[in-house]
């Protein structure tokens, strides 16, 4: 059967940093969106410019407690995504991934709604296999300080895999990798958000370890159409489907790239490295561009460019509102 032209969609976690861009495109594509958010560390400010839209409607609560909504398809992107967030409180990071799994995969059976899960790179714990595809099963430890987001998103993938053999659920699973860009929390705690407010600030730029670790960094208008074209494709493919962009860099090699780009007099400071902070991360794409024709087209320094715009403007406002989202209760 056919999805109609105009759906309504629920997004958890809409009130996000992904999910606010995910809400916008929605809107856009004229579809009536329901946003549910907690606001552990999304904000209301990050959708209020779409409270006067007639298709949009704000919801606040916990996806660890069940709900009831008429709606055609779920994106599921409840869960802090930040290191310092998901272990700020790791006992609710495990529920709400996975007690959010049950109730989103529950809900998206009873009104027959096709379900999304944001899962992610971290699937793939400390890779021994390196670029990652789909079909590597990982090297997580799990009983770690990074296990309750690592642990809790793989049971959600299973659970999504299990509703979707016994139930015949329509699920979808994306596996995100580094993804960043305007609306990122000035305290989210990931590195692209770190060394740029640090930059524009002219303090230290934390670097953990030596920052020989690397990452590959996705921009988020480039990572918000993989994540749609999976949801849309009818061609029975549910993945899991990595998206992200394979250019991989060193944690270093991105501090310079803030300073040169900022032209910051911010100096490198270098701290402990985190216990199993994973060494090496990039995505292998081969399946996203099969699958769905889909690969970035954002250059690093192009969507650091304009993730440093809007820093720069929201730190020239005094960022006010911003209370440091550690410091809510989740
Ligand atoms: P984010 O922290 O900005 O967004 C997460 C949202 O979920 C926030 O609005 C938060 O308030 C909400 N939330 C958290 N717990 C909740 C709960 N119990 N009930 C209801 N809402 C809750 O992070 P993001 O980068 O936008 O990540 C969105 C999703 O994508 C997450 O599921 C994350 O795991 C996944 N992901 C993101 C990245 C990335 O690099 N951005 C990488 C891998 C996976
Ligand atoms: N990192 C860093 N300084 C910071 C924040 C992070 O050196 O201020 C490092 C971190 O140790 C990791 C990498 O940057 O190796 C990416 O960290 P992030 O928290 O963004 O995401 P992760 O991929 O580890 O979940």
């Amino acid at each position: 059967m056919g999805y109609p032209n105009v759906m309504r969609i629920l997004v958890t976690g809409g009130a996000g940093f992904l999910g606010s861009h995910l809400c916008e495109r929605l809107l856009k594509a004229g579809h009536e969106v329901v946003c549910l958010d907690n606001l552990f560390t999304g904000r209301k400010g990050n959708v209020s410019h779409l409270l006067d839209n007639k298709n949009f409607e704000f919801v606040r609560h916990d996806v660890v407690d069940p709900f009831k909504a008429e709606v055609d398809q779920i994106y599921n992107l409840a869960c802090p995504a930040s290191p310092v967030h998901y272990q700020f409180n790791s006992i609710k990071t495990v529920k709400t991934s996975v007690m959010g799994a049950i109730n989103v995969l529950g809900l998206a059976k009873r009104v027959k709604a096709r379900v999304l899960q944001a899962s992610t790179s971290e699937v793939y714990g400390d890779p021994s296999v390196h670029p990652q595809p789909e079909s590597y099963w990982g090297n997580v430890n799990c009983i770690g300080i990074r296990s309750c987001y690592d642990e809790g998103k793989r049971v959600a993938e299973t659970l999504f895999f299990d509703y979707n053999r016994q139930h015949n659920l329509d699920i979808r699973i994306m596996r995100i990798f580094n993804t960043y860009g305007p609306r990122m929390h000035p305290n989210d705690g990931r590195v692209v958000s770190n060394f740029i407010v640090q930059a524009l600030k002219g303090v230290p730029i934390t670097i953990y370890g030596e920052g020989q670790q690397t990452r590959s960094f996705c921009y988020c208008d480039d990572l918000l159409e993989g994540m749609v074209r999976l949801m849309e494709n009818d061609k029975g493919f549910i993945g899991p489907c990595n998206i992200g962009n394979p250019g991989e860099f060193t944690i270093r090699e991105l501090a310079e790239k803030v300073i040169a780009l900022t032209g910051s007099t911010s100096k490198l400071v270098f701290e402990p490295l985190p216990s199993d902070d994973p060494k090496q991360r990039r995505p292998d794409i081969t399946l996203a561009k099969e699958k769905l024709g889909w690969e970035p087209t954002i250059e690093l320094e192009e969507g650091l460019k304009k993730t440093i715009a809007y820093f720069d403007e929201l730190l020239s406002k005094g960022a006010s509102g911003y209370a440091d989202p550690a410091k809510v209760d989740g």
